[in-house]
């Protein structure tokens, strides 16, 4: 890893594996899914290519196909398990725009719900007000292993 990568966590993150615990989602080839630490909303979670670019254009092809898959695939999965009506979904380029982390690209995606009464409605039809990152975590790694065991 280069100086100018340290102190990336997006590549720390997909150096370490401890996904668990850096609430990484799900890994692609080249992209990885996790849950944002500082939520804008419930389940808010950012799809992230594994290498460190900071710019659209600068990834391949196929970088860029896969990213977008994943973010396909992410999104089902967030629909099924979090019942969202919609999602919002973008991304920052550079820090003026907002970009925390401006020089790893990201793309946000953020679950929303009419009123956004923050409250969402999980499988067994129980009713939560808030949810915790590991509990919120825990329930989509879950789903994400029965879908991979089919
Ligand atoms: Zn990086």
């Amino acid at each position: 890893m280069t100086g100018k990568l340290r102190g990336c966590f997006f590549c720390r993150y997909v150096k370490e594996k401890k996904d668990k615990s850096h609430f990484l989602i799900q890994r692609s080839k080249h992209s990885f899914s996790l849950l944002n630490l500082y939520p804008y909303n419930n389940g808010h979670v950012m799809v992230v290519p594994k290498r460190h670019v900071s710019d659209l254009e600068h990834l391949t092809p196929e970088e860029r196909s896969d990213l977008m898959d994943l973010l396909i695939e992410t999104k089902k999965l967030f629909r099924k398990v979090l019942k969202p009506h919609g999602f919002n979904c973008g991304i920052n380029f550079g820090r003026v725009a907002g970009a925390g982390v401006a020089d790893h690209l990201h793309i946000h995606l953020v679950p929303r719900w009419n009123g956004d009464t923050n409250f969402m409605s999980i499988t067994g039809g129980a009713k939560v007000i808030s949810q915790s990152l590991k509990a919120l975590y825990d329930l989509l790694s879950g789903e994400f292993k029965k879908g991979q065991r089919r």
